[in-house]
């Protein structure tokens, strides 16, 4: 809101009107109401514009939604499609920030960082406490669900802690790829995580992934596994978790997405036990934020030019999934 990712001087010098809201949800939203004369529509995944199909249908001008970040499950792709709407994400612009959040979140859940933490606050010195739930990395299995730009740079980055690391994706990585960093490849997801300690998902949200972590999953993972849902929430039960975690099955899960976004104070997973949840932050670190906002710029000064969007941003365009939206994305029809 406040640094209107800079693009204000941009967009008013050359004509264009620029509507900076934060009131998008409920009837009569400031969101709904522009959205009627819209030709493009910015959002972050982080708070999102739920770009439903409802609301492309009523949008008639709407040429052009921009995620202003990666993933762009929060506009209803299939609509998008349908109406021939381009849809463009700043394909990098937070990978590594995710992916370094995600090595964050796995040591702090493993070495039982966030609990031993809140000893210190409290002012005690329960040892035993503290060390009663925490492990050495070293030697752990882990895995990933999905090794594209985030899943691989996980991997990577976890490479020097000597775990045995793990993945399945639709496409196989490169053989020389996966001869560097020990990899071993499953078929799927249900295939990979008997075998894990550790678990990370880094696939988008579309109808092949939601939900894929419920009940059933997650009771083929070992018992007293690890979590780490960065990509998004949908990807799994919201309840199944808890009850894995309050039933021993998981040991721990953390991540940074929730839905919807923001999360109601009762959301079961703020009161959940053994979790180290953030509000969606880890693609938003200052340093992406100036990435996504050049990405931005650069997306629309191409679309208001005439000019192709680099095929890297494009999700959906000329009235199919495009790019990158190509690879990594399905739509239902
Ligand atoms: P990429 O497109 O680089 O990678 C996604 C990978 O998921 C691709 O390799 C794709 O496979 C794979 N994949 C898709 N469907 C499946 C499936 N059913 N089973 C296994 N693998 C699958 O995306 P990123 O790594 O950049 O981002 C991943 C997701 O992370 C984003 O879509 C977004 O939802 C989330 N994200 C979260 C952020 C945050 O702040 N928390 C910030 C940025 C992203 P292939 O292409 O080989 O078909």
């Amino acid at each position: 809101m406040s640094g209107e990712l800079g693009l204000r001087d941009f967009l008013e010098k050359a004509g264009h009107t620029l509507v900076v809201t934060s009131d998008k949800d409920g009837d009569g939203s400031v969101f709904d109401r522009e959205l009627a004369d819209a030709d493009v529509v910015i959002s972050q995944p982080f708070w999102p514009a739920y770009l439903t199909a409802e609301r492309i249908a009523a949008a008639k001008n709407l040429k052009l939604a921009v995620t202003a970040g990666i993933g762009s499950d929060h506009v209803d792709l299939d609509a998008a499609v349908a109406n021939g709407v381009t849809v463009a994400e700043v394909t990098y612009s937070n990978s590594i920030s995710v992916a370094e959040h995600v090595v964050m979140m796995t040591l702090s859940l493993v070495r039982n960082y966030l609990p031993s933490h809140q000893v210190v606050l409290d002012g005690g010195w329960n040892i035993a406490d503290c060390v009663a739930r925490s492990y050495d990395l070293e030697g752990m299995h882990v895995g990933t669900v999905a090794a594209g730009r985030i899943g691989l740079a996980v991997l990577r980055r976890l490479a020097p802690f000597e775990v045995r690391l793990h993945y399945t994706d639709r496409h196989r990585l490169p053989r020389e790829v996966e001869e560097e960093l020990g990899l071993t490849f499953h078929e799927s997801a249900a295939d990979m995580v008997p075998h894990c300690d550790v678990v990370t998902v880094n696939a988008p949200l579309h109808p092949e992934t939601e939900g894929l972590f419920g009940d059933e999953l997650l009771a083929r993972m070992k018992r007293g596994a690890y979590l780490i849902n960065t990509a998004r929430a949908r990807i799994v039960d919201r309840d199944a978790v808890e009850r894995a975690l309050r039933g021993g099955q998981l040991a721990g899960y953390a991540g940074d997405v929730w839905y919807p976004q923001p999360a109601p104070a009762d959301h079961p997973w703020r009161s959940m036990p053994h979790h180290g949840m953030t509000p969606h932050i880890s693609g938003s670190s200052l340093s992406a934020q100036a990435r996504y906002a050049a990405g931005t710029r650069e997306i629309l000064e191409s679309w208001l030019a005439g000019r192709p969007i680099r095929d890297a941003y494009l999700i959906v365009d000329g009235g199919a999934l495009a790019g990158t939206g190509a690879h990594s994305y399905s739509v239902t029809k």
